[in-house]
């Protein structure tokens, strides 16, 4: 499985980098995690729109859901791809979406699955479980199986809760929100993380390879990083600029088990 970094600034893009965006492959087959915007300049990177077979938005947020319009634009006037784009999303999400493209367009180019606390969803090679994050509307993070048995968590935006330590627990890689650096008692418990509490999840949660995102400028993707090594000194910790790519490989190790 391979996860490509589309976008990894949090909240609002900062200088040189695009919103949240995830591309996860498994040979053919593409996946991508959230559109945030300015991201769809560089998916081409990647790969180009209709090529992705399916999108999960995890939440309305318009950092996570803004390029998913020029990626429809692209499809439905320059590349006319067969097969409907399938996307995994909130009803928010929709909601948002309606205002900004007809719903018969919408509904001719686009096969719509409602996300749920707790669903397992099969699409392509990957098996996919969500669960409802603490963040202040309907989001779902994701445990992400490949057909090799690699596991790929993602915690879309979160405060800290007990769902992203189920999702994340035992994952090879756990690509997690940080959008502070430090945890203060002032920050709402409700809404993000912060890069030292991502890098105790991982250690708690006996992560293979931890990857901070969604970094909040000007904070720093540097500084976020120290943070969570300090946390978890034991475990490979990277933070994503655009454009990396991240191989996701299974361990020999034993891992929880995806429900
Ligand atoms: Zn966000
Ligand atoms: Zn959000």
């Amino acid at each position: 499985m391979l996860l490509e970094i589309c976008g990894s600034a949090g909240s609002y893009p900062a200088p040189g980098r695009a919103c949240s965006s995830y591309l996860v492959r498994e040979d053919t087959y593409q996946l991508l995690l959230d559109v945030g915007n300015g991201s769809m300049a560089n998916l081409f990177a990647f790969t180009t729109p209709d090529l992705v077979d399916a999108v999960v938005i995890t939440h309305e947020h318009t950092d996570h859901l803004a390029d998913f319009v020029g990626l429809f634009h692209y499809r439905r006037y320059a590349s006319h791809p067969q097969r409907k784009l399938v996307l995994c999303c909130t009803p928010g999400v929709v909601r948002n979406l309606s205002q900004l493209i007809s719903d018969s367009a919408l509904e001719s180019l686009v096969e719509v699955v409602l996300l749920e606390d707790d669903l397992t969803l099969r699409l392509g090679p990957f098996n996919l479980w969500s669960r409802s994050m603490a963040h202040p509307v309907e989001t779902y993070g994701l445990r992400i199986r490949g057909s090799d048995g690699a596991e790929l968590s993602y915690s879309a935006d979160t405060g800290p809760c007990e769902a992203l330590e189920a999702l994340s627990s035992g994952t090879d890689l756990l690509l997690c929100e940080s959008t502070w650096i430090s945890d203060n008692p002032h920050y709402p418990r409700d809404l993000h993380l912060s890069a030292d509490l991502a890098g105790a999840y991982a250690r708690l949660g006996g992560v293979g390879h931890l990857v901070l995102t969604h970094v909040a400028y000007p904070n720093s993707p540097a500084e976020a990083l120290r943070a969570a090594r300090a946390e978890a000194p034991m475990i490979r910790i990277d933070s994503a600029s655009d454009r990396d790519v991240y191989v996701v490989g299974p361990r020999v190790e034993p891992k929880g088990i995806l429900r």
